[in-house]
């Protein structure tokens, strides 16, 4: 019965998203509107569309492939039999849930490898975007997978030592320290985690330092951190961020982005970023994402009573991780429906920090940057409504224009 749900679930949001991509397809093609039409000459609109529609179809067989994966695994209880295999090396609960753990990432990873390789280095690199060579690639896994065991593993046996220790009020424990690291990374990720991957120096003084800090100055915005990053080592694309708070804030320009836009563009890109601050977007939506959280652990510690969400998978005794894995996939329909409210935030966000470059700089440069940024990756600028709702954390370009510009 269980097992049922969870094929349906697996299958259903595989449908969903086949469903979602193919209404995007349909749209692509559609007449642009008239105030976005010219951002395309004829030739770079069909390399726009030829772009979504090979990243489209590559979509649907990289996710065919693991919904078939997944579905063999529910059925013939290829995750019991993982467990069997672990348990049969290792005693310790703990030990037993990490190797687990481990070994179904190393499994998942492999098996996306060759998809993960298509992207990069066949479309990316065929739309001319592609900056990564493969020593970077493999020198990004090998420290990837070093910080993702020394943090994630650590963590991981924090909650398990706390699940063994503490029965009942293991959730709310391992919710506060999760929490803790998460603020701890949401201050300081972009110093201590960032630089493994990037290069990130001080912005040179120069036209376009002085220019930023005449804003800044106007906006009582104290600079401190404020960084180019080498994003040119992986991609051609231009962005932007803001992260941390307080003394930590810090904001990173791609060093594309310098590159492609003008300097009253940048410092309307800039004055976006510090929108997000000024209205403390990355705060709340941090606060936002610890209470969900609390939710999806009150949640799991409860149904981590049931010993049959280990059952389901043809395990003979219940386990933590077992039991972890069950609860997450019958989470996905509420986490779809969480990203739905998430994406929805982040676009309402996205309004208020265009809205607070215009007031606070000026609108032509803010549009002439939204424009360069979206044609200079081949966006899909007539994206489906509710491939949109599902999948976009930033507006369309034409609404954000269309924002900008109402007076
Ligand atoms: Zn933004």
């Amino acid at each position: 019965m269980l097992i049922t749900a969870l094929v349906v679930i697996v299958v259903g949001f595989y449908i969903l998203e086949a469903v979602l991509d193919y209404l995007n397809q349909g749209t692509a093609n559609k007449p642009l509107d008239p105030r976005i039409a010219h951002l395309y000459s004829d030739g770079e609109r069909n390399r726009s569309v030829a772009y979504s529609a090979e990243k489209s179809r590559f979509g649907f067989w990289s996710a065919s492939f693991s919904t078939v994966v997944m579905v063999f695994a529910l059925s013939y209880g290829w995750f019991a039999k993982l467990d069997e295999f672990v348990r049969s090396r290792f005693e310790n609960e703990i030990v037993v849930s990490l190797a687990f753990i481990a070994l179904l990432s190393v499994i998942s990873w492999w098996l996306n490898l060759p998809f993960q390789l298509y992207s990069i280095f066949k479309i990316e690199a065929k739309y001319g975007f592609n900056k990564m060579t493969l020593s970077t690639f493999i020198s990004d896994t090998i420290k990837g997978t070093l910080v993702a065991s020394i943090f994630g593993g650590g963590l991981l046996a924090v909650v398990l030592w706390l699940y063994q220790n503490l029965e009942d009020n293991f959730w709310i424990a391992s919710w506060l320290v999760l929490s803790a690291f998460s603020l701890f990374m949401f201050m300081f990720g972009t110093t201590l985690i960032l630089p493994l991957f990037n290069k990130l120096k001080p912005l040179d003084s120069g036209e376009l330092r002085s220019e930023i800090e005449k804003y800044c100055d106007s906006q009582g915005y104290s600079i401190g951190r404020l960084f180019v990053m080498d994003g040119s080592k992986r991609s051609t694309k231009a962005n932007a961020f803001f992260s941390g708070l307080g003394r930590s804030k810090t904001i990173v320009l791609f060093d594309t982005l310098i590159e492609k836009l003008t300097t009253k563009e940048i410092v309307a890109v800039l004055a976006h970023e510090i929108g997000h601050y000024k209205k403390r977007h990355t705060l709340s939506m941090f606060l936002f994402s610890l209470v969900q959280s609390f939710a999806i652990f009150g949640l799991l510690g409860w149904l981590l009573s049931y010993p049959e969400l280990s059952t389901a998978l043809g395990a003979q005794e219940p386990s933590f991780h077992l039991s972890a894995l069950t609860f997450f996939i019958l989470f996905t329909p509420l986490s779809m429906l969480l990203g739905l409210i998430n994406n929805s935030w982040s676009r309402h966000n996205e309004f208020e920090a265009d809205t607070f470059a215009r007031e606070t700089y000026e609108v032509a440069p803010m549009r002439a940057a939204l424009e360069k940024i979206s044609t200079d990756s081949l966006a899909n600028l007539s994206p489906h409504p509710l491939y949109v709702a599902f999948n976009y954390t930033h507006p369309t370009l034409l609404q954000r224009i269309e924002n900008i510009e109402r007076q």
